[in-house]
């Protein structure tokens, strides 16, 4: 009966709701009406007990473009065109009754088009009751023995229950009687028969566990809501004698023109910020029958005001609302505990909504046409609050749920917020026509599954002892039966204990008087009965104190087993608690175990992924290891080769050295020997000339072997002793100032810083010999540098004298070799010259074979004198071939 208030600021703060989490969804039921006998096409199809089929109409599909369109819909439960009205109960009102009897409050409404069934469903027809007369049947048949005497409890306009005392109750009963002109009280089932075969009490119902020890009273409501205005449809109008107004109680009206409408009723927040309709009438009930000739009263008065304003009632929602108060009964268990605090309110409404469909839908106009507009608007707002719950609840947002904005819904918030269960049953007439706004039905009543409604917690149980009720009716029976027996008046001795009492006086002296003078037996009979008397008193004394004694250890003993009762009660209630704990810790562990098994899951992939790629590493990296031990081995090979053929390649090569310097000796020591003779033959000539003319000298002929053998101021000087330069062909005549020098550095010459350097003064500095610079000087000097056999770079001089060729060119003809060295004095001094030794052997004895090579060509080139100006020069190794 506790709600938190949401939305706006509380007035006050809001009082302690109990704790729970649980929740439950609205349940929706789907009921299918036979098609009526005047519809041929039907468009629903039950596929299962909780799915229904939708198929569009023909018409509609040819206006489609003949889209064929098939929806199905599931709800808790679909009821199919045989379904009985008690079938029905059974399964969506039951329950809510059983709740209502429990302490808990319940909300059921129906929902669905005009004609769809809503009324039949909740009222039923003649002979088919619908869920509200046997709503009623069912609490009156539960609660029918432990309902209290009437006005015992009293509504107190604020939405409460107070009971009153015995007196002001049996006050009230006596002032209803007097009243009332026709008996109200049932003693017999005088059932209207407007309405009696409703009511059908061979399917009796009744709810199980219900609390003995408790008084019940029931009280109904009946309100309609039309055009956003509520109207109490119980309400009593006073009948103003002068000018007669509407009879509430249904009676015709004596004049239609003295109707006066009711008035309409506003809505009010009681202390516990639940919603009702301030002075709404509200009627204690006895039986089945007695309420429903009330709702059968206000349903009247409900067709008079329709037709005499003109309204349709299919555009008002009407609320009946069923009230159950129950109070448990006192220690003694014979009367209703008179505290306030103790009285337990539960309410079930029945709620027959407003035809569904949209505006267009009924023809109405102007006035008529804007309070089907608010009606409409009230279904809407109704929508709209669904929808904005269902939000909330399902992406966990808090936006403000509309209830304010129509009274349908702000009367029922408290429901939606938690405070009892709902469940809807829409209505759904196949037929063709309705289709379109079945659709409409069927998307709201999927989505008003999806809201959850917090499921009401069990009210707490009062301190007294159970079976109340029973000892203190067991015990007036005890006592009624007592009294039979004794057949006398009402007294509380029985026969049997009284006799015993007599035995226990004093026997009475005999009591018959001897005569007028007898003064002996009157005193003795009155001391006797002084006697009886006083024994009487003390005896009257002892049975109070005994008796006094006797109630103070019952009423002990009492109190000690309500205790006991309330710490059981107690210890059941944290049972249940700490059962909730362990439900909660159990379905904790359970899902913990679930994401440890999914992480256990998920680590052994990884772990399978790791030991796969694991496995590709070991295999690349022996596959590395093979590779690279492979390119060693290759490696080594290759250098192994290297230096074998290196050592071949030296080999070889200094045996052709040697060959060839054996060659050179041998052919230069046959040209000496030659040259000796012929020199020798010269001389002998020379002698034989000189004897002849003396004086008469001509210039000498070259000679050619004179030529080949250059003058050499370097280390190997010439093998065979040579006399004086041969000046070959036309000398130039040295100038006055001396020689002239062509000096010719190779651009490719590197500096080395050398102290000594040829300082040739007038020379012709050239990095290229030219014929011009030639043909200005007589000598010719190249600086040209190679890498000795040591390493070192050794730098040759090597000289020339130019002479002009027959043909006019120019030629040199090598003279001499200079050579100079640097030597680092902390290398071990080698040879000048070893072929073939060093590493770059070949490339020394390229270049040094290369400059004598150049002399000899120079040589001969100067011998074959047609070929042209004779002088060659290389800045460059030059190879030459083996
Ligand atoms: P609503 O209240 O939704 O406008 P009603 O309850 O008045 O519709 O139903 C219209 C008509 O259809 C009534 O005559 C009613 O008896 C009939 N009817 C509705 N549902 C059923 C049903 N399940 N079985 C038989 N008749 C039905
Ligand atoms: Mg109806």
């Amino acid at each position: 009966m506790i709600r938190q208030a949401k939305g706006k600021t509380p007035r006050r703060p809001p009082p302690k709701k109990p704790s729970n989490n649980q929740k439950d969804p609205v349940g929706v039921y789907c009921r299918v009406r036979p098609l009526g006998a005047e519809d041929v096409e039907c468009c629903i199809e039950v596929i299962s007990n909780t799915t229904i089929q939708l198929h569009a109409p023909d018409g509609l599909k040819a206006n489609r473009n003949g889209e064929f369109k098939e929806t199905q819909y599931s709800f808790k439960k679909v009821f199919g065109i045989k379904t009985t009205q008690g079938e029905l109960f059974e399964d969506v009102a039951k329950p809510l009754v059983e709740d209502i009897i429990h302490c808990k409050n319940g909300l059921l409404f129906t929902y669905g088009v005009t004609g769809s069934g809503k009324t039949y469903t909740m009222t039923g027809s003649p002979g088919q009751g619908g869920l509200l007369p046997r709503s009623l049947d069912m609490i009156f048949n539960s609660i029918g023995p432990y309902q209290a005497k009437r006005y015992v409890f009293k509504p107190d306009d604020k939405n409460g229950m107070e009971v009153q005392n015995q007196v002001d109750a049996l006050l009230d009963r006596q002032k209803r009687d007097s009243q009332t002109t026709v008996p109200k009280t049932p003693t017999t089932r005088r059932i209207d028969p407007e309405f009696a075969d409703m009511i059908s009490p061979e399917e009796a119902c009744k709810a199980d566990g219900v609390d003995e020890d408790s008084s019940y009273s029931v009280f109904v409501s009946y309100i309609e809501i039309y055009n956003n205005y509520i109207y109490d449809l119980l309400e009593e109008t006073p009948i103003d004698p002068i000018k007669p107004k509407w009879n509430g109680a249904g009676t015709p009206l004596r004049n239609n023109t003295e109707f006066i409408p009711p008035q309409s009723k506003i809505l009010r927040e009681d202390q516990n910020h639940n919603m009702y309709v301030a002075g709404c009438t509200e009627v204690e009930v006895k039986s089945t029958e007695e309420a429903f000739e009330v709702f059968w009263r206000g349903q009247k008065k409900r067709r008079i005001a329709n037709t005499q304003l003109n309204r349709e009632s299919s555009r008002s929602h009407s609320v009946f609302i069923i009230k159950l108060a129950q109070a448990p009964l006192d220690a003694d268990g014979d009367n209703v505990l008179q505290d306030k605090n103790q009285v337990n309110v539960s309410q079930l409404c029945l709620v027959d909504l407003a035809g569904s469909e949209r505006t267009s839908r009924t023809r109405a106009e102007g006035s008529r046409l804007r309070e089907a507009g608010n009606i409409n608007q009230s279904l809407m707002t109704l929508r709209t609050c669904i929808e904005v719950l269902r939000e909330n609840q399902m992406c966990g947002t808090n936006k403000m749920v509309p209830y304010r904005d129509s009274k349908v819904t702000h009367l029922f918030k408290n429901y939606f917020d938690g405070e009892g269960k709902v469940r809807m049953v829409v209505c759904v007439n196949p037929k063709a026509d309705d289709y379109e706004e079945t659709l409409l039905v069927m998307r709201f009543a999927e989505m008003t599954q999806e809201v959850e409604v917090a499921r009401p917690v069990d009210r707490p149980i009062c301190g007294f002892a159970a079976g109340r009720r029973q000892r203190n009716q067991a015990f007036k029976e005890e006592l009624t039966r007592r009294l039979e027996e004794r057949g006398g008046p009402v007294d509380t001795e029985s026969p049997t204990v009284l006799n015993q009492l007599l035995q226990s006086f004093p026997p009475l002296p005999p009591c018959v008087i001897s005569g007028p003078n007898d003064d002996v037996t009157l005193p003795r009979l009155i001391e006797a009965l002084e006697k009886r008397h006083k024994i009487r008193h003390m005896m009257i004394e002892e049975y109070n104190k005994t008796a006094k004694m006797l109630k103070s250890v019952l009423q002990e003993q009492d109190s000690n087993l309500l205790s006991k009762e309330n710490f059981i009660q107690e210890q059941r209630g944290k049972l249940g608690e700490k059962e909730k704990m362990i439900q909660n810790q159990k379905n904790e562990i359970d899902r913990l175990e679930k994401k440890s098994k999914m992480l256990e899951y998920k680590i052994d992939i990884l772990q399978k992924t790791t030991n796969i790629y694991e496995e590709d590493k070991r295999s690349l990296q022996q596959e590395l290891e093979s590779r690279e031990q492979r390119l060693q081995r290759e490696m080594s090979e290759k250098r192994r080769v290297e230096t074998r053929m290196q050592g071949i390649v030296t080999d070889a090569k200094l045996k052709w050295e040697k060959e060839c310097e054996r060659r050179v000796n041998a052919k230069q020591l046959e040209m000496q020997n030659k040259l000796w003779v012929k020199d020798e033959k010269l001389k002998q000539l020379k002698a034989i000339v000189t004897e002849g003319k003396t004086e008469n000298r001509q210039p000498q002929r070259p000679s050619r072997e004179n030529d080949k053998v250059p003058a050499k101021r370097s280390a190997s000087p010439s093998p065979v002793p040579t006399g004086p330069p041969v000046r070959p062909l036309h000398r130039r005549s040295h100038s006055a100032g001396g020689e002239r020098w062509v000096d010719h550095k190779p651009t490719t010459n590197v500096d080395l810083d050398t102290v000594l350097q040829p300082n040739i003064p007038n020379a012709i500095k050239v990095n290229a010999p030219n014929e011009k610079a030639l043909s200005k000087c007589d000598k010719y000097v190249l600086t040209h540098q190679e890498v000795a056999s040591d390493g070192e770079i050794q730098t040759k001089l090597i000289k020339g004298e130019v002479f002009k060729t027959r043909g006019g060119g120019q030629a040199v003809q090598f003279t001499d070799i200079e050579t100079l060295k640097q030597e680092n004095p902390v290398a071990s001094s080698r040879k000048r010259r070893s072929s073939g030794t060093g590493p770059d052997g070949e490339t020394m004895e390229g270049d040094w074979t290369d400059v004598e090579t150049r002399c000899s060509v120079a040589l001969e080139m100067r011998a074959g004198s047609n070929l042209g100006p004779g002088y060659q020069h290389h800045g460059y190794p030059k190879r030459r071939k083996p």
